[in-house]
C-alpha cells in the first residue's frame, strides 16, 4: 500500500531475494518482495503457464516486438520473428558491447535458466571469494543452499539408455577420446519426473524442448522451493509488475522507497512510496549496480563508496557449436536440461557445458556454452545526458574467453577431424561472444559493502545477490549466488536485528 511502513523491503525475487526473505521470516520478521517481473502463476489461453523454446510468444520477452535468441541462426536461416511488447519472462539486455540475458518475474532467473547447480571445485574457491572462509562455507553454507534448491544429479544408469541424452554421451565420446575430464553437473530438475517423461507417463517438459521461456514441469524454480517455504511463513508478501526506481534516507529513519506499478505493456500506471527499516538489493548483477550507480551519482544515497558500479564480469561466457560426422548423430530428441560438462578449468581456464540443441530434427551438431577465466571487467556508470546507466565492456574482451574455449574444442576437432559450426550465430560465425548468460559483479563484497554485504555509507542497507561476486565463480554461478546469500543473512540476523 502507498504510503505503508515495512520493517524489511526487497528488491528483486531471485536467488539472493529468496534466501533473504525466507531466513528473516523465519526469523520472525516481516518482508516485503518488490518484483518489476509478473507472478507466472496464471495459464495463458492455450493452458500453459510459460511458452515453448521453438514457438516463442508474447510471455517469452521482457519488452521487446522481436525475439533476439541466443542462437539467432540455422542452416543459414534468421530464427527471430516479431512478437506482441509484453512483460515477459526474458530479458535481452542490450549493454553496449554485450546483451546480458536475465529471467523477469517471480522467481528471477530460476525460471528461465538451465538449473544446473553446479558447486565451484574447492581449490578455484579463492579466486572466486578471496575475503570469505572456505572452510564455512563448504562445511555449511554450499551443504544448506544445494538442500533448499532441491540439487540432484542424473542416475547413471538411465543415462546411458535414454534417447534424450544422446547427445551427452557423444560429447562424452569426443571429450575423452582427447584426453578431456568429463563430468556430471547437478542440476535442479526432477530426475524423477524426466524419467517418466522420457516413458510417456507425464506431460513433457525437459523432453519438449522447454527452457528459455519457463518450464512448465519438472523444474524446481525458486517458486517451488525457496519462495514457496517463505510465502508459507505467512510473514512474506510479493508485489509483481512493481518496479523499484529509488531508495534514498527519509526524514524519520529508515528509507523511502519509490515503486512504479506496470501495466503488461511496460507503463508506469501507479507510483507508490513506501518506507522500510532495511531495504535488501536483489535486483540481479546489472539490477542492482544500475540503481546503486543512478542513486549514487543522482544524490539519493551519497554515501556509496566509489566501488559501487565497479568489478563487473561476463563469467567468460562463449558458445560454440561443432558439426559431427554423419555417422556421430546427436539425437532428434533432446533433454533440455544438461547435465554433463567438460573440465578443463585447471589446464586451459575453461569449464564447458555439453548444451542440447532441443530442435527436434537431427542436427549432427554438438553445442557447448563454456564459462571461462576471462579477465576482463567493467564498470557501469551514471550518464546524466541519457539519463540512464551505462556499462563499458567491449565485445573484443571475448577473446581470452575464446582462446580458453579454442584449448578444448580445436583439439576435439583435431582428433575427430571435424569442424566448427559457422550458422547458429550469423553468416560464418563460429563463436556465441556476443552475450552473457550470468552476470557477476557490480557491488563486489569487502569492497562496496563490508564482508557480509552491508553497504558503506548508509547503515540498514545491503547487497544480497549476484552484483556481490566479483565477476566469475569458474562454473554456473546460482549455487554460489545462493550460498553466499546463505552465509551473509544469518551473519546480518544475529547482529542487526
Ligand atoms: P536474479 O535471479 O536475476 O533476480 C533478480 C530479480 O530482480 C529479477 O526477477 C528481476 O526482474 C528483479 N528486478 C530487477 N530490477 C528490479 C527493480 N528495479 N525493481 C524490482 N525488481 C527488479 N545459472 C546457473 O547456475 N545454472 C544454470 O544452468 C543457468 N542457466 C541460465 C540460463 C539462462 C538463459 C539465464 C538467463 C541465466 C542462467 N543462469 C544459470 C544464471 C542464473 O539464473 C543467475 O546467475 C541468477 O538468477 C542470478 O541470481 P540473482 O539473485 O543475482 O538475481
Amino acid at each position: 500500500d502507498p504510503g505503508a511502513h515495512v520493517p524489511v523491503l526487497v528488491v528483486g525475487t531471485g536467488y539472493g531475494g529468496s534466501v533473504a526473505a525466507l531466513r528473516l521470516a523465519q526469523a520472525g520478521v516481516d518482508v516485503h518482495m518488490v518484483e518489476m517481473g509478473m507472478a507466472w502463476d496464471t495459464p495463458g489461453p492455450d493452458g500453459k503457464i510459460f511458452a515453448n523454446t521453438t514457438s516463442p510468444d508474447h510471455r517469452s520477452y521482457w519488452l521487446r516486438t522481436r525475439t533476439k535468441q541466443p542462437l539467432s541462426n540455422f542452416l543459414g536461416f534468421p530464427l527471430d520473428k516479431n512478437v506482441p511488447r509484453y512483460t515477459g519472462i526474458l530479458d535481452a539486455e542490450e549493454m553496449g558491447g554485450i546483451i546480458v540475458y536475465q529471467g523477469r518475474g517471480v522467481g528471477g532467473g530460476s525460471l528461465v535458466n538451465g538449473g544446473m547447480a553446479v558447486t565451484p571445485k574447492r581449490e578455484n574457491f579463492g579466486a572466486v571469494l578471496p575475503s570469505v572462509d572456505a572452510d564455512e562455507m563448504y562445511s555449511v553454507y554450499y551443504p544448506r543452499a544445494n538442500t533448499a534448491l532441491g540439487v540432484g544429479t542424473v542416475d547413471p544408469a538411465w543415462f546411458e539408455t535414454a534417447d534424450c541424452y544422446q547427445y551427452a554421451r557423444v560429447g562424452r565420446k569426443h571429450a575423452q577420446r582427447s584426453g578431456f575430464p568429463f563430468v556430471f553437473v547437478p542440476d535442479v530438475y526432477d530426475w524423477d519426473y524426466m524419467k517418466q517423461e522420457a516413458a510417456g507417463t507425464v506431460t513433457r517438459s525437459a523432453l519438449a524442448g522447454e527452457i528459455l521461456y519457463g518450464n512448465n514441469h519438472g523444474k524446481k524454480s525458486l517458486q517451488q522451493t525457496y519462495l514457496a517455504r517463505a510465502r508459507a511463513t505467512g510473514r512474506v508478501t510479493v508485489s509483481p509488475l512493481h518496479k523499484v526506481t529509488s531508495v534514498a534516507p527519509a526524514s524519520g529513519g529508515g528509507y523511502t522507497v519509490v515503486v512504479e506499478q506496470l501495466d503488461t505493456g511496460g507503463n508506469a500506471v501507479a507510483v507508490k512510496t513506501v518506507t522500510a527499516d532495511r531495504v535488501f538489493f536483489a535486483a540481479g548483477s546489472v539490477g542492482t549496480s544500475k540503481l546503486l550507480v543512478k542513486l549514487k551519482a543522482t544524490g539519493a544515497l551519497p554515501g556509496l563508496n566509489g566501488e559501487v558500479g565497479r568489478g563487473w564480469g561476463d563469467n567468460g561466457n562463449v558458445m560454440c557449436g561443432r558439426a559431427n560426422h554423419l555417422w556421430d548423430p546427436t539425437g532428434s530428441l533432446q533433454s533440455s536440461i544438461p547435465c554433463s560438462g567438460i573440465d578443463n578449468w585447471a589446464a586451459g581456464g575453461a569449464f564447458a557445458e555439453v548444451a542440447p540443441l532441443p530442435t527436434g530434427i537431427e542436427t549432427y551438431a554438438s553445442f557447448y556454452l563454456s564459462i571461462t577465466k576471462n579477465p576482463h571487467r567493467a564498470r557501469f556508470t551514471w550518464n546524466a545526458a541519457a539519463g540512464r546507466v551505462d556499462l563499458d565492456w567491449q565485445t573484443a574482451w571475448k577473446q581470452p574467453s575464446i582462446d580458453m574455449a579454442r584449448t578444448i574444442f580445436d583439439k576435439i576437432n583435431a582428433k575427430e577431424g571435424t569442424i566448427y559450426r559457422t550458422d547458429l550465430f550469423g553468416i560464418y560465425k563460429i563463436w556465441g561472444d556476443h552475450l552473457t548468460y550470468h552476470p557477476l559483479g557490480g557491488a563486489v563484497l569487502n569492497r562496496a559493502t563490508d564482508n557480509y554485504g552491508r553497504l558503506h555509507g548508509h547503515p540498514g542497507l545491503y547487497v544480497i545477490d549476484g552484483a556481490l561476486i566479483p565477476g566469475n565463480t569458474s562454473v554456473n554461478p546460482f549455487v554460489t549466488i545462493t550460498a553466499l546469500a546463505e552465509r551473509n543473512i544469518e551473519a546480518i540476523i544475529a547482529a542487526d536485528l
